[in-house]
């Protein structure tokens, strides 16, 4: 082989892996550093972020640079940048060629190509070899990606001045905007900055930068891409002095969404403005809270329509080391209180065992050592199951519950949506409609929303689509809804205006627009919460301690309440739901039970109600009741005249809530009493007090310390299994079955002692308490 052949071969061998190596020389990824987590809203607006890992402000990529910033970086950066190679070797020959005169190191005439080769090899130190490098790369890259793909990669990486990196983190470090919304000044600036970042990095060297900016914008001028005006006005403009601080008012939720979408844009369809509104409108509440020791709170806005996150906030602003404001009280499981109770009106009226206005007994209630309380420790002795729901009666909704079982509610709430639900029915009890179940308010407003939006979508089901509301890992859906019919007697309940034991507040909140809504207050006053729902927006809102601690002003109605209102205040109005009428239908209701009438009941009235309703039982509390001709006793034909027996239908409730309901309902009217001598089962009374007896004094000694002396009450009954419910003054303080003994302690005075048993009947014996 000669030896020009064995040259060949080996230049051709040479050359041959040259290009291999060039043709592999690029790494697949330019850049692998650590990224900031950023959430926009639904405009692209930033509500948040997060520094990246190496503490740099270093934006995840976009996929376009904006016109302007576009145009002044290649005018100030790189003339020849759309039609170059990668590199540019006038330009080249030119720096060389001052460099030489210099004798200085090879500078400047690098492309925005070769400048995002060196950032990427950045902290590589500079020298003949890396610029060959550079070029190689540079060359290579520009085969791999397009010349906008090549810009979009120099903006997001370049440097902008202290820990700002890329131009989406610098738009808004300096000029509290997103990129696309710049100005030609302050595009301009921006374009500037790279080249020197150190030397000129805003608030510095304002004359220097300022040179640079108006230089670049001239350039622009004389390049005919800015006119004459844009050109005067771009110079009037000021210069950016400190960075700016990042929005901040959605901490929580971008810590919620960074959770799965780390060093990630996050792009939702959160309401920036609404976002602060609401943030300011927490904040707020919470400082006047706060004096009384109430730290936490949290709001969730959603669209009741799509289902889309309006806005989140997780908690109140820091005011104190351990304050508990950095817990995201909207994912955090929290006791319900009473904020379930609409969920099993509405399955009770879906399964057809209740219509909304039907009573349900309203007393002192125990079952196997559970007795519920109503908050303001009241009996009704028998309320409309809507009216307990509106005034939130403990005592009804456990007898309810008990009703329709514990485990038929659980399934519902299961399938509703209420993931932390996750312990068996056995282990809640009863206590699962009054706080004895832990939520989530992010689940709790999906659940309210749901019931919203089963009606707005009526009748094109289904009706729980939920697009857009999952924030990240919570995508599941609810598996199923309350009928329609059954949500919308449920939030014509929740929106009545009349609720009698909370007159005072109701009129504080004011406006007119008809929300449905609840609240609801755990055991302990340890959570507060409120949810309200239109056809537009579903509102929820906690309040408490996230430490757990409990305060006397953490209720519902004074918590949390206020903080909703004051959300739909500043929501746009919008209409109520539109009845569903297909799934209504007439039907002969009695006025008196609410149930459907019987072919005994007086007072009927023809009503609308959800055809689930229609097979619900007929009112058994209406009764024939036979009296005579002046209607003043009760008689029968064994001691009265057949032909004067005068037939009534009578409302009639079992004795024990007969002897709470008349005390609130004037137009309650008991039996009259039999007849002399007409009496089938005369029997004088059954109960006996046996210690003390009527009218005597019970002598305690006299206070020691502070400790009052017991005093045992003792009573007899007739009836081996008979209950006495005792009152003092009329007060409820207990219940005692087959052995009947009460402890009290009281003060010295007097004191009308009432016990009634389970058939009504009743005794009442004043006492006198005195000392020694
Ligand atoms: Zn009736």
């Amino acid at each position: 082989m000669s030896v020009r052949r064995r040259i060949s071969i080996a230049l051709a061998a040479i050359f041959l892996a040259i290009g291999i190596w060039w043709l592999f020389c690029l790494p697949a990824n330019l850049f692998d550093k650590p990224l900031s987590t950023i959430v926009l809203d639904r405009t692209g607006q930033l509500i948040g972020a997060r520094i990246a890992d190496d503490g740099q402000w270093r934006f995840p990529e976009t996929d376009t640079v904006p016109v302007k910033f576009a145009a002044c970086i290649t005018t100030y950066e790189d003339g020849g940048f759309y039609s170059h190679p990668g590199i540019s070797p006038g330009a080249m020959l030119r720096a060389a060629w001052q460099n030489v005169n210099r004798g200085g190191v090879v500078s400047g005439a690098s492309t925005i190509t070769m400048q995002i080769m060196r950032m990427s090899r950045s902290p590589k130190p500079r020298s003949i070899w890396q610029k060959l490098i550079e070029i190689s790369w540079a060359t290579r890259a520009e085969w791999r990606y397009s010349k906008d793909e090549i810009l979009n990669l120099y903006a997001s990486n370049a440097p902008f001045g202290g820990n700002v990196v890329g131009l989406d983190a610098a738009a808004w470090r300096y000029f509290n905007k997103p990129a696309y919304a710049l100005s030609w000044s302050e595009s301009a600036v921006l374009a500037v900055l790279p080249n020197a970042p150190g030397m000129i990095y805003p608030g510095r060297n304002p004359a220097e930068l300022l040179r640079k900016r108006n230089g670049l914008l001239k350039d622009l001028r004389e390049n005919e891409i800015i006119s004459d005006e844009d050109y005067s006005l771009a110079l009037l403009e000021d210069l950016p002095s400190t960075p700016l601080p990042l929005p901040e008012n959605a901490r929580h939720l971008l810590a919620t969404a960074a959770k799965t979408k780390d060093g990630q844009r996050i792009e939702l369809t959160i309401k920036s403005r609404l976002q602060n509104d609401a943030t300011d409108i927490l904040n707020r509440r919470l400082d006047d809270l706060r004096r009384n020791h109430i730290n936490n709170g949290a709001l969730l806005i959603s669209d009741t329509e799509t289902g889309e996150i309006l806005a989140y906030v997780g908690n109140g602003k820091p005011f104190e080391d351990n304050d508990g404001t950095a817990n995201d009280m909207i994912m955090t499981p929290r006791s319900s209180g009473s904020i379930l109770k609409p969920f099993l009106f509405g399955a009770m009226i879906e399964s057809g065992v209740l219509t909304p206005r039907q009573l349900v007994p309203d007393i002192p209630t125990q079952y196997s050592g559970f007795s519920p309380k109503n908050y303001d420790e009241s009996y009704s002795g028998a309320v409309p199951a809507e009216e307990a729901l509106a005034r939130s009666l403990n005592i009804p909704a456990v007898r309810m519950l008990r009703d329709y079982g514990i485990p038929n509610f659980h399934k519902t709430l299961n399938e509703i949506g209420f993931t932390t639900i996750t312990k068996s029915p056995g282990h809640y009890g009863l206590s699962l409609i009054l706080g004895g179940a832990e939520v989530t308010l992010w689940d709790l407003v999906n659940a309210y929303r749901m019931m919203g939006n089963t009606l707005n979508r009526y009748p094109s089901h289904p009706p729980f689509i939920s697009i857009g509301y999952s924030l990240n890992q919570r995508d599941t859906l609810p598996k199923y809804s309350i009928d329609a019919g059954a949500c919308y007697s449920t939030a014509d309940a929740m929106a009545m205006v009349t609720r009698p034991d909370e007159r005072a507040s109701w009129e504080v909140f004011g406006g007119s627009e008809k929300i449905a809504w609840k609240t609801g207050t755990s055991y302990g006053f340890r959570d507060a919460w409120a949810v309200g729902i239109t056809a537009k927006y579903t509102v929820g809102v906690w309040v408490g301690n996230a430490s757990g601690e409990g305060r006397p002003g953490i209720t519902g109605l004074n918590a949390a309440a206020p903080v909703m209102f004051d959300i739909f205040n500043i929501l746009p109005d919008t209409r109520w739901f539109m009845q569903p009428t297909a799934e209504f239908a007439l039907a002969n209701m009695c006025a008196r039970s609410g149930m459907r009438a019987s072919n005994i009941c007086a007072d009927i009235r023809s009503e609308q109600i959800p055809k689930t309703c229609l097979e619900t039982p007929a009112c058994n509390y209406c009764e024939w009741v036979h009296v005579d001709e002046n209607e003043e006793y009760r008689v029968n034909t064994d001691c009265y005249p057949q032909s004067k027996i005068h037939t009534k239908s009578w409302f009639l409730l079992p004795p024990l809530e007969a002897w709470y309901y008349q005390r609130y309902n004037a137009d309650y009217t008991r039996l009259p009493d039999w007849k002399a001598d007409c009496n089938p089962q005369k029997s004088g009374n059954v109960m006996r007090m046996i210690y003390p007896r009527e009218e005597s004094s019970v002598f305690i000694p006299r206070e020691l310390g502070g400790e009052k002396e017991k005093i045992v009450l003792k009573a007899a009954h007739t009836r081996p299994n008979a209950v006495i419910y005792w009152h003092i003054n009329d007060e409820y303080i207990g219940v005692t079955s087959g052995f009947h003994q009460m402890e009290i302690q009281v003060p010295t005075g007097s004191y009308r002692l009432l016990m009634v048993d389970n058939t009504g009947e009743t005794l009442i014996t004043n006492i006198k308490v005195e000392t020694k």
